[in-house]
């Protein structure tokens, strides 16, 4: 098999929270490149839809499911219907999340529940669901859209949770690389920089002084350019990598 092989990810199923627009669209189109089967959940359907649309066009099996992370039932039965239709999951990147504006002082407790719940909790849920799964099987590789605010105190909007909960989803990455590593799964994170998504305009002229102009690239990534490294990751290509936390920020975290 030559090193090129060892990206390949044909007869592979996997799942993509958060599929349906800006980077986890973009994750799961490379996937499916790649020659995996892929499964997008998110809540709102036309987008999904519209999504799936994409997908199916490259020739693989794929399927878009309306289900929140934030729910227990509808993650379990998400996950149901996935191996039902396409198999068991071999590849789980978790990418579903939110983030908002407002300073500690004004944060209310609903505010900051809403993110937790989303960035953390649903990355877990998820997780442990599809996990158990990956462990009774002995393999499987696990992908968390983690990010360089687990690192660095981004600007310019003040968003206390969402730093907490990236830096809390780079932790639980490596607690349980470890200690699923002795049952044949692998867990790594992604931590990207600013990407032009609809959540993180970084094309606006506001955020140029903070977003573009700092990083040593002067520039922002666009969501495809995440794509690559989670083929990588989800892939034999990375089989000696577990617990890694890979940054691609154009640089930005250097400073
Ligand atoms: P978008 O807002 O463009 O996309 C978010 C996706 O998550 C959508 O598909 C959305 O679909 C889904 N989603 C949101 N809440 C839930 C939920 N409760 N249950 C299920 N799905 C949900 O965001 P980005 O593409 O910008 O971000 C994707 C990930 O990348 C996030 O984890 C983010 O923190 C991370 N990231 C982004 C960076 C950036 O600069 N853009 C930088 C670093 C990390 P729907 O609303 O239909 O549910």
């Amino acid at each position: 098999m030559g090193v090129l092989d060892t990206f390949r990810l044909d007869n592979k199923v996997a799942l993509v929270t958060g599929g349906s627009r800006g980077i986890g669209a973009a994750l799961a189109v490379a996937l499916a490149e790649a020659g995996a089967d892929v499964a997008i959940t998110a809540r709102e359907p036309d987008l999904a839809a519209r999504a799936l649309t994409h997908l199916t066009s490259l020739g693989v099996r794929a399927m878009a499911l309306d289900a929140d992370v934030t729910r227990p039932e509808q993650v379990t039965e998400a996950v149901d219907r996935i191996i039902e239709q396409l198999g068991p999951i071999d590849v789980l990147v978790n990418n579903a999340g939110i983030s908002f504006g407002a300073t500690a002082v004004e944060m209310t407790d609903e505010q900051w529940q809403a993110v937790l719940d989303v960035n953390l909790n649903g990355v877990w849920r998820v997780t442990q669901t599809v996990g158990r799964q990956m462990v009774a099987r002995g393999t499987g590789t696990i992908v968390n859209v983690g990010s360089m605010s687990a690192m660095i105190v981004n600007r310019p909007r003040w968003q206390a949770p969402y730093l907490a909960s990236k830096a809390a989803v780079h932790q639980l990455t490596k607690a349980l690389a470890a200690e699923w590593a002795p049952h044949g799964v692998r867990v790594n994170a992604l931590a990207p920089g600013y990407i032009l998504t609809e959540a993180s305009p970084v094309d606006q002229p506001e955020y140029q002084p903070w977003c573009v102009e700092p990083a040593p690239m002067k520039r922002y990534g666009l969501p495809e350019e995440l794509g690559p490294a989670t083929v990588f990751l989800a892939s034999d290509a990375s089989s000696f990598m577990t617990g890694s936390v890979v940054v691609i920020d154009g640089g930005y975290t250097l400073f």
